[in-house]
Parts: C-alpha cells; sequence; structure tokens
C-alpha cells in the first residue's frame, strides 16, 4: 500500500477542484488532487462551453477541463488518477484511501461535484451535447426559436421551462403525474406563460434523431394511461429529474442536508476544521462551471489561512 503525505489534498478535478489546485500550488502548499473516476468532472461529458469566460469562441467541456488540470500540474500540483472509498475524519491528520493508496493529509478540499439524474434511456447518451442537456443555463443559447421539451415537474423542471421560453419558441414539459410538484409561484408562472405546454401522465422511453450529424429529431412518448406511444417531434429535450451530490463517502462523517449536500458556513467551511468544500458538493443554486471555480478559490484561499494558522 502506497502512503501519501501533503498539507493539503483536493477531491476531485472539475472546475472547483481544479480551481483550488491552482491557487493552493501557487500559495506554496504543494498540494495533491485525486481526480477520480471522471478526471475534469461533468463539463468531459459535454460539448460546447460558451459561457465559461475567456474563450472567443465556443470551447469543447474535455479540452477547457484537460487545460485546467494541467494548468493546475504547470504551477505545481501533483495529480493522482484514482478514487477513494473510505475516509477517516475522526483522527488527525485526516486520511483517505482506496485499495492502492492511503492519502494523509492536514487539510481537505472537498470538490466532488454531483451527477445530474439521467432518465436512463438507450439513446440519452448517444445524444448528449447534441440535443439532450440536463442543463437549461447551460445549453437554452443554442435552441433559439426551437422546439423543445423539459422532462419533469419539480422546482428544477418548471425553472428550466421558464428559462428556455427566453430562447426556444415553444417548450413542452412532460411530467408522469397530472400535477406539478412545484411550488405555486413558479406553477403559476409556468401556466401563464404562452411558449409552454404540458403533456401529463407521460414518460419518455426512447429519444430519436440524425446519426450524421447527430442531432435529436424527436422523442417516443408513453401515456401512463393507456400505454399508448406517441412521437413528439423537438430539436431538443432537457432532463430536470433533480442532481444526487457525489457525498456517500461522507454521510455520517460530515453534516449534509436532506437532499445529501454538503452543509458549509461562510461559504466552503464544513462542520470539521480543516475541511472545505466547494463547487457543485454543496451548491445547488448555480451549478455552473464558473461558480464552481468561484468556490474552488474561495476554499484554497481559507485552506492557506487554516495551514498557516497550524504553524
Ligand atoms: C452535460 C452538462 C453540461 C454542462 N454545461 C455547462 C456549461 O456549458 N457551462 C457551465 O458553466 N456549466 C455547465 N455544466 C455544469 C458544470 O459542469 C458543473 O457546474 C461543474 O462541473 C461543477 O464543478 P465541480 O468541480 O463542483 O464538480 P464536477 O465537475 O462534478 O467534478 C467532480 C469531480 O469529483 C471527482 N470525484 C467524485 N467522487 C470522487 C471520489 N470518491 N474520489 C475521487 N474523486 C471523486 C470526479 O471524478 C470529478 O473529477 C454542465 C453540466 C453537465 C452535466
Amino acid at each position: 500500500m502506497k502512503k501519501i503525505n501533503s498539507k493539503l489534498t483536493i477531491l476531485g478535478s472539475g472546475p472547483a477542484g481544479c480551481t483550488a489546485a491552482i491557487y493552493a500550488a501557487r500559495s506554496g502548499l504543494n498540494p495533491i488532487m485525486i481526480n477520480g473516476s471522471q478526471p475534469g468532472g461533468q463539463l468531459t461529458i459535454t460539448t460546447d462551453v460558451e459561457n465559461y469566460p475567456g474563450f472567443e469562441d465556443p470551447v469543447l467541456g474535455p479540452d477547457l477541463m484537460q487545460n485546467m488540470i494541467k494548468q493546475a500540474e504547470n504551477v505545481g500540483c501533483h495529480t493522482y488518477n484514482e478514487q477513494i472509498s473510505e475516509i477517516n475524519l475522526e483522527q488527525y491528520p485526516y486520511t483517505l484511501k482506496n485499495n492502492n493508496t492511503t492519502f494523509i493529509t492536514e487539510s481537505i478540499i472537498i470538490a466532488t461535484g454531483a451527477s445530474a439524474k439521467w432518465l436512463g434511456l438507450k439513446n440519452e447518451e448517444k445524444f448528449r451535447g447534441h440535443g439532450v442537456s440536463a442543463c437549461a443555463t447551460c445549453d437554452a443559447f443554442f435552441f433559439k426559436n426551437k422546439k423543445v421539451a423539459v422532462i419533469g415537474g419539480g422546482n428544477t423542471a418548471v425553472e428550466e421551462a421558464l428559462f428556455l421560453t427566453k430562447f426556444a419558441k415553444e417548450v413542452i414539459l412532460v411530467h408522469r403525474r397530472d400535477q406539478l410538484r412545484a411550488e405555486k409561484i413558479l406553477q403559476k408562472r409556468a401556466f401563464s406563460n404562452n411558449k409552454i405546454s404540458f403533456l401529463w401522465n407521460s414518460v419518455v422511453v426512447d429519444i430519436n434523431g440524425n446519426e450524421n450529424p447527430k442531432l435529436v429529431k424527436s422523442i417516443s412518448i408513453q401515456s401512463l394511461k393507456d400505454n399508448s406511444i406517441s412521437i413528439l417531434d423537438v430539436d431538443g429535450i432537457f432532463v430536470a429529474i433533480g442532481h444526487k451530490p457525489n457525498t456517500d463517502l461522507f454521510m455520517n462523517k460530515l453534516e449534509l442536508d436532506n437532499e445529501g449536500y454538503l452543509i458549509v458556513n461562510n461559504q466552503v467551511f464544513t462542520n470539521k476544521k480543516g475541511i472545505f468544500a466547494a463547487g457543485d458538493v454543496h451548491d445547488k443554486t448555480f451549478r455552473q462551471a464558473v461558480t464552481a471555480a468561484g468556490f474552488g478559490c474561495m476554499a484554497a484561499l481559507e485552506a492557506e489561512k487554516f495551514i498557516e494558522s497550524k504553524k
């Protein structure tokens, strides 16, 4: 079993982890970053990113993240392509480990992100970034004057549908029940928006499209009333059935809210000393690369203060 000691371990290599790594390395903390099973995080599964500052033209998500990891390495962060399966926060210094390696560390920045929940359809992954999305803030712009479907019935789905009306010419909200779960105020806004229509008691059973270029053309919808299948022509589909924060490791070890997100004070402090959180692992409001990066910066600056204070 390999043992690696560090003052600061950054768990996760999405925008939050990479930004924390860049700041911590530049302040001489010799941090390490554990990349996890998805080096670069969620943006590696998308195509064009148009809202991350600094790029005149759209940048591909995987390219952006490869550059961020490289930048962290270039300023002195050591990165490990490993996934952590166990963490001990009872004994100090803290330990994180898997079958190969034990990481012993004085402080941790948790940047394990969140995963959008998907429908689990055969073609969903194939068309991701080509008409299938889980983020209207990120992708609505690509659907100007198009017809799109939003799947879900909670706050997120209604907020996504309302946001999409700024761009799309028609938004169809497909929901498995006959009423929305979203807050009444959101429901009122959605019902009074003439670009939004509703398909009740319905589930999406397939996504259909062209191969070359890869583009969504329609979705197959099953009625839960009579099981009949119909085809709805759309240019895009936004899956809005929720997110799951990647916090299983921290259950009963750190304070989590009822949806499993890490609870933070003052932006980045968890309830344990020397342990900070950054990005989608605690932020269920903004969920953007640039906000995750901002939290990463804050967490690194606070980690630096913490390590200094121990001297
Ligand atoms: C399809 C899609 C398109 C998007 N498009 C945009 C966009 O255009 N613009 C925008 O601003 N935002 C976009 N987003 C949102 C954006 O990707 C997220 O807000 C951002 O990636 C969050 O960054 P993060 O660093 O907090 O976490 P993540 O990017 O989720 O990264 C989490 C990291 O933690 C690691 N990890 C998890 N568990 C472990 C473990 N046990 N051990 C070690 N490592 C672990 C993972 O490997 C990963 O590296 C999109 C999201 C999706 C899903």
